[in-house]
């Protein structure tokens, strides 16, 4: 029996490089973003982005793995080219935040397609926020209306100011009008933002957020079949990146407004259950983005359109993201490396390995 009781802490020789994986923390994620600027990070992920949106059929595609509550939902969102694989854990619970949690919180993992060893794991509730603006405002990019410098903000929770940075950064947006239905949300986006050059209208009510908007964001958090926007609301020309509706019955735009606008989607299988499009019948067309990116398909037609991003986060997105970071890492950006692969000495002896705690093995 007493051959079975190992002494991890004793472990004795240290695992080789290759079994020691590169953990980007919370902490290390802020540094990093800090020092090389939001503004820069927001681009190069949207160069990653949209680098890999382009070699869309490179990549394994599939739905996300979504796990739903009552209060919420915990997915799983893998995808992999010939090289690396990588996947999200991702939680969207809307009720979190009124118990002092965060209703969107992540971590992620990239490795070799070669071995399937880990090349990296990393905090990702900083980055899905970078991430989905950086996907966001690529797709404003290519379709939000010429010379457009108003965006409204509806949802001035977690995801906003990233959204507003990465609209700047990538388009010329710089003025926004701002509403929740929690004026503490409103505050705070104003005071994280005010230090950042934008000009800032406070609304009383999304009819007047949209007024004069050339681009309307909606990033609400409620789980329900939400109307953010009714079809009023919205004029010729406007650009909408709806990225709150990303749940089977938690959506935010009125159909109507839908039936009246071209819908650009990231991947149509996992939209059409996830998106706005769920109002939809299934057979509705929708244009994927990447193709907009490639020239395959148009973008917007002319300036009375009303182009929409159903923008639900898929997990190329994702993949992009990690990539960016696994660079990062590689060009010294901060990290520690934690002993995640068992190693034995010899491949096929992982039980021997279990004894070099004893000094056995
Ligand atoms: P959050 O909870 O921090 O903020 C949501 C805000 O919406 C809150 O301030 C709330 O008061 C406000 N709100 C709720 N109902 C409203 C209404 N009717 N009118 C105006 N404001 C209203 O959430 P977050 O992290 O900012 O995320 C926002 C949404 O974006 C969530 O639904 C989340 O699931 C989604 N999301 C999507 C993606 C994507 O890739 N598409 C990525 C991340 C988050």
């Amino acid at each position: 029996m007493n051959d079975m009781k190992f002494d991890i802490d004793a472990a004795a020789p240290k695992p080789s490089a290759l079994a020691m994986v590169p953990f980007v923390s919370v902490a290390d994620m802020m540094r990093q973003v800090n020092q090389a600027g939001i503004d820069r990070v927001l681009r190069d992920l949207a160069a990653y982005i949209e680098a890999d949106f382009r070699r869309w059929p490179e990549f394994d595609k599939t739905p996300r793995v979504a796990s739903h509550s009552p209060e919420g939902v915990i997915e799983l969102m893998p995808t992999a080219d010939a090289e690396a694989y990588g996947f999200k854990y991702v939680n969207g619970h809307p009720k979190n935040m009124r118990e002092g949690f965060q209703t969107v919180t992540a971590f992620g993992v990239l490795a070799s397609v070669a071995t399937g060893y880990p090349l990296l794991l990393s905090e990702m509730t900083l980055l899905t926020a970078l991430r989905t603006a950086a996907t966001s405002a690529l797709a404003g990019k290519y379709l939000a209306p010429e010379g457009a410098e108003v965006m409204a903000m509806i949802g001035n929770g977690a995801q906003c100011e990233f959204q507003a940075l990465a609209f700047r950064a990538l388009t010329g947006i710089n003025r926004l009008r701002l509403y929740d239905i929690d004026t503490e949300a409103t505050d705070k986006a104003i005071r994280n933002l005010a230090a950042l050059d934008f000009q800032i209208a406070r609304c009383a009510s999304t009819e007047e957020a949209v007024e004069g908007a050339q681009v309307i964001t909606t990033c609400t958090a409620d789980k329900r079949n939400a109307t953010i926007l009714t079809d009023n609301m919205v004029g010729a020309g406007v650009h909408i990146n709806a990225i709150g509706g990303d749940c089977p019955g938690k959506t935010e735009i009125h159909p109507d407004i839908l039936r009246r606008a071209a819908i650009f989607v990231e991947y149509p299988e996992q939209t059409r259950i996830e998106g706005e499009i769920q109002q939809l019948d299934a057979d509705h067309p929708v244009t994927e983005l990447w193709q907009v990116l490639t020239g395959a398909a148009a973008g917007r037609s002319d300036a009375r359109q009303i182009t929409l991003f159903d923008s639900v986060g898929f997990a190329i997105e994702d993949f992009s993201a990690l990539r960016y970071v696994h660079d990062r890492v590689r060009a010294g950006a901060p990290h520690v490396l934690l002993d995640m692969i068992a190693d034995p000495d010899d491949p096929r002896d992982l039980f021997g390995m279990l004894r070099r705690a004893e000094g056995t093995g």
